[in-house]
């Protein structure tokens, strides 16, 4: 019963382990399936706006290079510089993303604006890029940091490239500006969420473009981001979640690192925006599973109340049975005794002897029976009353209850004054041996008994014997007692006789 319990806890520990254990690991590959969407997601992003960037710095080198071919064949005269800049403004409007196109001289100055003339000595000589060009012999087209145009105040990147004299000395730069707002208007049309952020920066880590755009950001280099500080050691393309050293923001990151420049895009969406749509579904499973185990659980608790109940019934049931029997025991005892001299009742003496009757028959073994009568009975309750009587009847049960102890032997107080014992495979001469000892016992206890010859309590006893293999009956049996204890009273009491033999039985 207590194992019933013990294996509802177990069942129910289990049940309830596996509905949490079951539950745990499905929101933990939903979450894992959210997060690997959202890098595939930003990873195409990346692959899209790389090839987009790629072209326009593309378009931009080819554009340079038909200039600077220009200046270096027909050198910079005005009118040579006239006609470069009406081409220049004819591509400008071929290419939306082109702010303008401006020819420095060796010094930095400008010799040519598409956006109109120069203010009157505005010079390139400090930035970057012109530095660049005038200390490197290298042709190729270069990629400033953002600066704020100084013909339009607007945020640009640069793309330029060198132009030589004929001798290949420096002669000066040319330069595509890129408007940022450009970009900007591009990477906001795509929607990567409230803390989603695109770049573009160069592979050291420069922003040139961020969106969402923020002054601060422009220029900064992103040196403590992993993205620069160890991802792209390792790979051109990948994935990564961090905080944004922008602005402290957990996001998903994807970057690609262009083939042909050194350009890195970055697309990146807010870790708790991605994951928002995975929450609320996780709230709804953990709801549905915590209300499952809330039942699991009360079925459980019930179940195993209603196995208490059942132990404590058993309980009393068993209490209440071990009490019956207990009680029937002793009404037992009491039904078979007799309460004057605690000897068996005759009843029971009546049982006892059809039972070893049976036994004797079946295992062919010898059966006496000796009837004891009280001499002068009547006579001693003259004389001493009859409580004194009983009190006489009372040692004389106690003498036989000493002398008479084998396993199955039987004393019983047959009637009145009348004591039997019944002594199962015994034969004659043993129950003539029992019930000599009984009769010197008897006189030894000396019982006064001034009515009687003797002058103690003296019996007389009548013994019959079954020899094995007879069949007799009880009837026979008591009746051929009875008489050899009426011969024993007629030849003068305080003795015993034995009953002739009984061989036959009596139909
Ligand atoms: P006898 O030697 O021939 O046996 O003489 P007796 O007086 O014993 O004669 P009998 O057996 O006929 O008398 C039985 C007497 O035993 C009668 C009755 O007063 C007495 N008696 C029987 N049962 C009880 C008993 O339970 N208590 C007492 N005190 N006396 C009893
Ligand atoms: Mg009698
Ligand atoms: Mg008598």
């Amino acid at each position: 019963m207590k194992r019933d319990i013990r294996l509802a806890v177990l069942l129910l520990s289990i049940i309830s382990l596996t509905v949490a254990a079951a539950t745990a690991w499905e929101l933990w590959a939903a979450r894992e399936r959210t997060l690997a969407k959202a890098y595939t997601h930003n990873l195409n992003l990346t692959q899209a706006l790389d090839t987009y960037v790629e072209g326009i710095i593309t378009q931009s080198s080819m554009l340079l290079l038909g200039l600077a071919e220009r200046l270096e064949a027909d050198g910079s005269g005005p009118a040579q510089l006239e006609r470069l800049r009406q081409l220049a403004q004819r591509q400008q409007s071929l290419l939306s993303q082109l702010d303008g196109i401006v020819v420095y001289d060796a010094n930095g100055a400008w010799l040519m604006s598409s956006n109109g003339n120069a203010p009157p000595g505005t010079s390139g000589a400090d930035r970057s890029f012109f530095i660049h060009h005038r200390d490197t012999p290298s042709t190729d087209a270069y990629i400033g940091e953002p600066i704020r145009s100084r013909s339009t105040g607007k945020w640009v990147i640069t793309v330029s490239r060198r132009y030589n004299h004929p001798d290949g000395s420096f002669a000066g730069v040319i330069s595509v500006t890129l408007g940022v707002e450009n970009f900007l208007q591009l990477f906001g049309k795509i929607d990567i969420g409230r803390h989603g952020a695109i770049g573009v920066t160069t592979v050291n880590g420069q922003v040139l473009v961020r969106y969402p755009f923020r002054q601060s950001d422009m220029g900064r280099v992103l040196s403590r981001s992993p993205i620069f500080s160890g991802y792209l050691d390792h790979a051109q393309v990948g994935t990564a979640t961090f905080n944004s050293s922008l602005d402290g923001i957990e996001r998903i990151y994807a970057f690609r690192k262009n083939e042909r420049y050194p350009l890195v895009t970055t697309v990146a969406l807010g870790k708790d925006e991605a994951l928002a749509a995975w929450r609320a579904d996780a709230l709804r499973t953990v709801g549905i599973a915590f209300g499952l185990l809330m039942v699991i659980v009360i079925i459980g608790c019930l179940m195993i109340l209603a196995i208490q109940r059942r132990i404590r019934t058993e309980a009393l049931l068993v209490g209440a049975r071990e009490d019956l029997l207990k009680a029937n025991r002793q009404l037992e005892v009491l039904a078979s005794r007799d309460p004057l001299t605690g000897l068996q009742n005759r009843r029971s003496f009546d049982d006892h002897l059809a039972a070893e009757l049976r036994r004797a028959h079946r295992e062919q073994a010898p059966l006496s029976l000796l009837l004891i009568d009280v001499d002068y009975f009547k006579r001693f309750n003259d004389t001493y009353g009859h409580p004194a009587g009983d009190d006489c009847l009372r040692s004389i049960g106690q003498l036989l209850t000493d002398r008479v102890r084998r396993p199955g032997d039987l004393t019983a107080r047959y009637g009145g004054e009348e004591l039997a014992v019944i002594l199962p495979s015994t034969d004659s001469a043993g129950a003539q041996a029992v019930a000599e000892q009984i009769l010197q016992r008897l006189w030894q206890s000396n019982l006064t008994h001034v009515g009687s010859p003797f002058g103690r309590v003296t019996a007389s006893i009548g013994i019959a014997t079954l020899p094995a293999g007879s069949g007799a009956s009880a009837t026979a049996l008591i009746g051929a007692a009875d008489q050899a204890l009426y011969r024993a009273k007629a030849d003068g009491r305080n003795r015993l006789d034995s009953a002739p033999s009984l061989a036959a039985a009596e139909p």
